[in-house]
């Protein structure tokens, strides 16, 4: 329908209109709020009001079916209106504590035919939140992993820390599955990133004609994309060049130009960060470091990288002080010390190599003594 006092009726409407009435009332008006239990918060009002805010976690992609599930419960429980947060999780918001508990148990209630829960209430608080990922293998150019397969692995593998708060402080962890990161994985706890280890190849028979040679050598941020001629079947053609010792596997001239595929079923894995966030409690916001140089891809169940995550995310939560962040437990200890805890092996790979700090990205100095 039409919006009062907007130009155009393109977009969705403004947010307001769909504010739970104990929202629209006390806008802007909060005192504080607590985490009443795991996936359970309460906001309350200057006017005494309170907001019971239940979340559960989702996907990135989720069908119709389950969307207009969705729908039904908000509109049974909460006026019609639900919120989808930046970690993929649904809230609903309801006004009262025995709302709460109702919605609460009935999403609790709800299984998928194998018995897994369709809505998990969690992710809040000193816990393991839903994992934010990018597009993977199916929806993306550059994938050097996918996205959704390992990430539903993990989430498997720290599902009861997704519905607890044991750890000693929140854990963010995110999967982007290529080296542009275009996810939260530079400033998560735990950042997973699809790694490539090969240069592109180079299909000298389409390079002229499908691509504009001139911008796959601009995409290069390390200039070692640069245009040559080739000899192919008895003629000379234009072509590109890669100087491979230049090389960081980036793909950013495959964006370009489609004869530069760098996708490689055996190069292809996961390096895994930690320590990165945006929170500056106790210590500034950081980004997080390169602990694990390569995993391979290992579909569908990815099981050597749940388990080193699982792994960290133990040693974290019986090492680290509370409220500490991982970053903040392993700059305090030293990160020799997170390396010895933790046993992963260090290698020279780990520390910052990089030539031109513009365009630094996964390789973060580390200051180590070794
Ligand atoms: Fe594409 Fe890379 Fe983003 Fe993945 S991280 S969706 S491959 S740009
Ligand atoms: Fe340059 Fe990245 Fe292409 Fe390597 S993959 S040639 S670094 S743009």
């Amino acid at each position: 329908k039409p919006m009062e006092g907007r130009i155009t009726d393109i977009g969705p409407h403004k947010y307001d209109e769909y504010f739970p009435s104990v929202i629209k009332k006390n806008f802007g008006k909060w005192l504080y709020h607590e985490i009443l239990e795991p996936g359970v918060l309460m906001h309350v009002a200057e006017s005494g009001d309170k907001c019971y805010t239940v979340r559960v976690g989702g996907t990135r992609t989720m069908s119709i079916t389950l969307i207009r599930e969705l729908c039904d419960i908000a509109d049974k429980y909460c006026e019609g209106s639900l919120r989808w947060t930046t970690r993929n999780n649904i809230e609903f918001m309801v006004d009262s504590e025995e709302g709460m508990k109702a919605l609460r148990d009935d999403l609790n209630s709800r299984k998928f035919d194998g018995g897994s829960f369709k809505f998990p209430v969690g992710g809040t608080g000193a816990g393991i939140s839903n994992m934010v990922h990018t597009q993977g293998w199916v929806h993306c150019h550059t994938p050097a992993t996918d996205a959704s397969g390992p990430v539903k692995a993990v989430m498997d593998a720290v599902f009861e820390d997704f519905k607890s708060m044991r750890m000693p402080a929140p854990v963010r962890i995110a999967l982007a599955c290529c080296i542009n990161m275009c996810g939260a994985v530079h400033c998560s706890d735990i950042g997973l990133v699809g790694i490539h280890r090969k240069p592109p190849m180079i299909d000298h028979e389409w390079a002229d004609q499908l691509c504009e040679i001139p911008l796959a050598v601009s995409a290069c941020p390390t200039a070692a994309v640069r245009p040559t001629k080739v000899e192919l079947n008895g003629q000379k053609v234009n072509s590109i060049a890669i100087k491979e010792d230049r090389c960081m596997y980036c793909g950013n001239c495959y964006t370009m130009c489609p004869a530069l595929p760098i996708s490689d079923g055996e190069g292809d894995g996961v390096a895994i960060m930690v320590g990165g966030k945006v929170s500056n409690r106790i210590s500034m916001p950081k980004f997080s470091k390169v602990v694990v140089g390569y995993i391979p891809n290992e579909p569908p169940r990815w099981p050597s990288l749940t388990k080193t995550v699982k792994h960290i995310v133990e040693v974290y939560a019986a090492n680290a002080n509370k409220y500490e962040r991982l970053g903040d437990w392993a700059e305090r200890i030293g990160w020799e010390s997170f390396f010895k805890l933790t046993g992963l092996e260090f290698t020279h790979h780990l520390i910052d190599d990089f030539r031109d700090p513009a365009y630094y990205t996964w390789r973060q100095s580390t200051q180590f003594k070794f």
